[in-house]
């Protein structure tokens, strides 16, 4: 699979991004339209699983079908806001790994350092790094650096909005990476934030 943007053109992911986008949009209803959304993306991302051959008998006869390689899958949400796309993943492969990564801001380079990474063995697996905002792309360059460096060879990145800028920093520091998303919008204001975005994710999934 080719690096770059792959955006999800489907009419419910449309309405479930803008009824993100609405201000008015509880807590609770916010998680419920994140997990639907991260499941029509988590389907996308997930199109070029290997599967093998497999017969089986059906109630009537015997016949051949497709099954998913048994590869865990490896799903690594960056804290905070990426853990509120997990679930669909969890939900629907048979077979999924979890791996955390942590990031902060460093306070004197302003670049994205990790305060924490637990990472199941991802050689040989299919990666997803998961963040639903890709707003300068620090902290997702920076979680591609590392599950590469633990052994991800074709790791992808699930979104859910993203920047220009932030596009622009995965493709010059990850170029063969795919980014999959719902929403590509205008530019990042003086504070990072997208605009015209969703506002904070983390802040709005969980009611801080
Ligand atoms: N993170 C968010 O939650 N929102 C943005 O707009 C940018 C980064």
């Amino acid at each position: 699979m080719n690096g770059g943007l792959r955006l999800i053109e489907h009419p419910l992911a449309h309405h479930i991004v803008t009824h993100l986008r609405d201000r008015t949009t509880h807590p609770a209803t916010y998680r419920t339209l994140t997990y639907q959304l991260s499941l029509l993306l988590a389907i996308e991302a997930t199109r070029d699983l290997a599967t093998e051959e497999k017969e089986i008998q059906t109630p009537l006869e015997a016949a051949w079908g497709r099954v998913l390689v048994h590869t865990p899958l490896v799903v690594v949400p960056i804290l905070r806001a990426g853990s509120g796309m997990l679930q669909p993943f969890l939900d629907v492969f048979p077979d999924v790994s979890v791996g955390y990564i942590g990031l902060e801001r460093d306070h004197e380079t302003a670049k994205a350092r990790s305060y924490y990474c637990k990472l199941p063995p991802l050689e040989g697996r299919p990666v997803f790094v998961i963040d639903p905002m890709l707003a300068t792309g620090g902290s997702a360059a920076m979680a591609l650096k590392l599950v590469k460096e633990r052994g991800a060879s074709d790791p992808k990145l699930v979104c859910i909005v993203v920047a220009p800028e932030g596009l622009e920093e995965v493709g010059r520091t990850h170029p063969e990476v795919p980014i999959f998303a719902a929403a590509l919008d205008r530019a990042l204001n003086a504070r990072k934030y997208i605009l015209p975005g969703l506002g904070d994710f983390g802040d709005r999934l969980y009611g801080t």
